[in-house]
């Protein structure tokens, strides 16, 4: 059995006093398709905050490849940070700039060669069927194709885990079903995906593992859909365990990122086993 790729340990989060998470361990495996899910202010999107490192835990900690993510140093942080895809209802695209440069913008910033840059552009506005839109501005695409943008500057990285808050939040049914279909490719090519969304229709066809929260309590660990799985199993808010949890994955229980590092990168206390900073195929569609 592998070692878990990320681990919530009694993670606590309070603002000015109030918890809105309390308490939540679980633990996720290399490769998994996890759903959080949960009503509105149910401590979902500061789950993903604290994944990202966005916010650190009032108590309690997050590993993820055994390295407490409170802890890491600067120079690691920017190695985490662009090792994980994060995707947000917003996209964040910058409007100003095309999709062509949006995505590769992201890989500019970390210093890639023009030729690298154009290569990985290429493959992933083919992967996420946007060559046509490729020279277009945010403002003169649909939601679709805004989310598929801000999906394919998450994945230009080819990162290990991709983090995505209510993607299909502001796009109507059919576009979500290609959303998730497409997601659905990207973790069978071995990348973690970690979905939070309160949709249910998203949820169901996604039907994958499902944590539930609740007023910032973890209150289910399931697989199946949204309200209820196939293996539901209800829990204690203080006394979750997943380590028992099966695969829900026809993957085999073997490490999908071999791990590589860049010349002149910190290792530090990170990446004990992968994880983030591995590579995985480009997904093709
Ligand atoms: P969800 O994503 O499930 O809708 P959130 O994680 O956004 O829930 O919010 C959970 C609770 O935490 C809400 O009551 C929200 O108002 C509160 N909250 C979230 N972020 C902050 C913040 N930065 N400061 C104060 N309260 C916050």
């Amino acid at each position: 059995m592998l070692s878990p790729m990320i681990v919530f340990s009694s993670v606590t989060k309070e603002y000015h006093g109030r918890p809105v998470v309390k308490d939540v361990s679980f633990t996720v495996q290399p490769g998994e398709f996890v759903c959080i899910t949960g009503p509105s202010g149910a401590g979902k999107s500061t789950l993903i905050h604290l994944l990202i490192r966005a916010e650190y835990p009032t108590s309690g900690t997050i590993e993820v490849d055994g390295a407490d993510i409170a802890k890491l140093p600067v120079t690691v942080l920017q190695m985490y940070r662009r090792n994980m895809g994060v995707v947000f209802q917003d996209y964040k695209l910058l409007e100003d700039r095309t999709v062509a440069e949006n995505i590769a913008f992201a890989l500019e910033v970390s210093g890639e060669s023009d030729q690298v840059i154009l290569e990985r552009l290429e493959e992933v506005l083919s992967d996420l069927k946007l060559t046509e839109q490729a020279q277009m501005f945010p403002t003169e695409l649909s939601g679709g194709e805004k989310t598929r943008t801000a999906l394919a500057r998450a994945l230009v990285h080819q990162p290990s885990i991709l983090v995505t808050d209510e993607p299909t939040g502001n796009i109507d049914p059919v576009q979500s079903l290609e959303i998730i279909k497409l997601l659905k490719q990207v973790n069978a090519r071995g990348t973690t995906v970690i979905l939070a969304s309160h949709d249910k229709l998203v949820v169901d066809a996604i039907h994958a593992r499902v944590l539930r929260l609740e007023h910032g309590s973890l209150i289910r660990d399931s697989v199946g859909g949204y309200l209820e799985g196939e293996e539901t199993k209800e829990t204690q808010p203080t006394a979750v365990k997943t380590e028992s949890h099966s695969h829900p994955h026809p993957h085999p229980h073997t490490h999908p990122h071999p791990h590589q590092h860049k010349e002149g990168e910190s290792s530090g206390e990170h990446h004990k086993h992968g994880g983030v900073s591995g590579r995985v195929k480009p997904i093709s569609i």
